[in-house]
Order: C-alpha cells, then sequence, then structure tokens
C-alpha cells in the first residue's frame, strides 16, 4: 500500500482489526520452497540460526520457516515462533512415514493427536508419558485441524490427476485418501520393517511416525498456540523407505505442500 492515506488507513484498520499471524512450517526445504514461491513479499530474518520468512499469502501475515528435523530443532522453532513474531496458530505440513494399515504412500495424515514414541521415563512414569504433564499425547487444535482436512481433502482430489502417469506409476499413486488420527514423532527415521511393526505393536492406533510434530504440540500446548499438522505419507517406514525418499519429496510432497497451504489459506 502507498502512500500516507494508504499507510494511516492500513494502520488504522490493523489498530481495529488485529491481525492473525499464522506459522507455516516444514521440516523440508523442498517442502517450504513450494510455499515460499505463494509469497509475494516475503522478507528474512534470522533468529537462532533459523532463517524465517515474513510475508504475506493470500492476504494472510504469514511467517514461514523450515524447523530442521527431530523434536530439539521443532521445539526451538515453535517456542521462537511464539516469543520472538508473536504467532497465533501454526501450520505444520511436511512427509511421515505411514504405519496404519491403509496409510499408504501418497494419502495425507492430518492429526488430531500427537505423542512421543521414544519418550519412556518408565518405571517411574508409564512409557510414553512425557514427566510433569500427567499425560502421553497432545491434543491438535480442532478448529484448525478441520480446516486443514478440508483443505488437504480438497488438493486429493485435484492434484494426482496433475503429476502425470510417469509419476503416479512410479509411487503407485491410485486414489489417495486423507486420514485423520495419532500422529507419532521420535528422533528416528524409522526405516526397518522390524521397528515399524514393533511401533505398531506398542501404539496401534498411531497412523504415521515422523520427526517433530509431537514436538510442536507440546511446545503449542505450554504456549496455548493451536496447531495443524498435516503430513504427506513418502514411505512404509520398512526396509525401502529411504529408497525413493528424495524423488517423492521432489516431484509429490513439495506439490501437496504448497497446495494444500494454498488451499487453506483460501478457504472461507
Ligand atoms: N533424507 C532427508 C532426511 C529425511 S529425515 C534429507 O536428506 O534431508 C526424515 C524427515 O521426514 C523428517 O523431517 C521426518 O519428520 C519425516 N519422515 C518421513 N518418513 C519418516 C520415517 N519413516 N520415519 C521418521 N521420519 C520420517
Amino acid at each position: 500500500m502507498q502512500g500516507g492515506f494508504g499507510r494511516l488507513f492500513f494502520c488504522l484498520f490493523r489498530r481495529t482489526c488485529p491481525v492473525t499471524t499464522t506459522a507455516i512450517v516444514s521440516a523440508l526445504h523442498e517442502e517450504l520452497a513450494a510455499v515460499l514461491a505463494l509469497m509475494p513479499d516475503e522478507q528474512q530474518q534470522v533468529v537462532g540460526g533459523r532463517t524465517f520468512w515474513r510475508g504475506h499469502l493470500h492476504g494472510h501475515d504469514v511467517v514461514a520457516v523450515l524447523s530442521g528435523i527431530g523434536k530439539v530443532a521443532a521445539a526451538t522453532t515453535a517456542t521462537v515462533l511464539v516469543e520472538r513474531f508473536g504467532v497465533q496458530r501454526i501450520v505444520f505440513t511436511g512427509v511421515a512415514g505411514g504405519l496404519a494399515p491403509g496409510v499408504r504412500v501418497g494419502d495425507v495424515v492430518v492429526a488430531q493427536r500427537f505423542l512421543q514414541h521414544d519418550m519412556d521415563a518408565s518405571p517411574i512414569f508409564p512409557r510414553h508419558e512425557v514427566p510433569g504433564y500427567g499425560r502421553a499425547s497432545f491434543d491438535a487444535d480442532a478448529a484448525l485441524t478441520a480446516q486443514l482436512a478440508r483443505a488437504s481433502e480438497r488438493v486429493l482430489r485435484a492434484l494426482p490427476s496433475q503429476l502425470g502417469p510417469e509419476v503416479l506409476n512410479a509411487f503407485e499413486l491410485q486414489t489417495p485418501r486423507c486420514h485423520q488420527g495419532l500422529l507419532i514423532s521420535g528422533d528416528r527415521f524409522v526405516s526397518t520393517t522390524a521397528e515399524s511393526q514393533a511401533l505398531r505393536e506398542a501404539l496401534p492406533e498411531a497412523l504415521a511416525v515422523e520427526m517433530e510434530g509431537a514436538a510442536f504440540a507440546q511446545v503449542c500446548h505450554d504456549y496455548g498456540v493451536p496447531l495443524a499438522v498435516v503430513r504427506t505419507i513418502s514411505d512404509r517406514a520398512d526396509d525401502a523407505a529411504h529408497v525413493d525418499f528424495p524423488r517423492f519429496l521432489r516431484e509429490v510432497a513439495s506439490r501437496y505442500s504448497g497446495a494444500i497451504i494454498d488451499a487453506l489459506l483460501t478457504q472461507r
């Protein structure tokens, strides 16, 4: 907006209608690149060795950031987003390994609950319980999650046909589905059939496994900030998990991330 009047109007408008700042977070570069491509005016700010991109997306105030991989990187990023950037809601898009039998490569999981599968202070606390909280799992924000699920379903209906037959065949993507439920996180890339089987036995409700979601959920719980997480299934967390990972990221997951955030922020 240019000129003195414009700026004055903008400031008055902001004062009377406080703006909600949304954080858009990904763990990997390919995923965030698709989101940054949608932002016309982003400006960089480096805090704690991480680059935060402030700008707008479909008229929303947005801070986009790469969290990095793992729970510590995720918790630091979430804390800086809340403390330094004052974000009022956080949306995470990324990839995950499918665990539950029907959760296939190319499907999408929208988290309703989060749990750290490698948290174990037993026998002092029950396995998976986070000491000091009296609970093992943390909830996603119901309203934001419902919006994210709607956006994901919209993208799943349209995007696969745009990927082209070569990519669809390479990853055997048929009719991708959107699942909602428990997402589990830990500081391990789960890439053996034995390990994913052990996780299924310990946590039969878990739909998918990744490395950041539950850390975001704990920080968001501490600060009372709404969180929603969507993960495209890149692998089955088994012996073949690493094989096509980079190609899937490049050709499928990054397109899903951009399209889902686009659909979320254009939703009424
Ligand atoms: N090869 C990548 C590293 C991927 S680490 C690189 O070179 O950067 C895995 C990332 O994808 C994490 O952010 C994690 O959240 C998610 N992920 C996907 N599949 C996973 C699996 N099977 N187990 C754990 N995390 C997984």
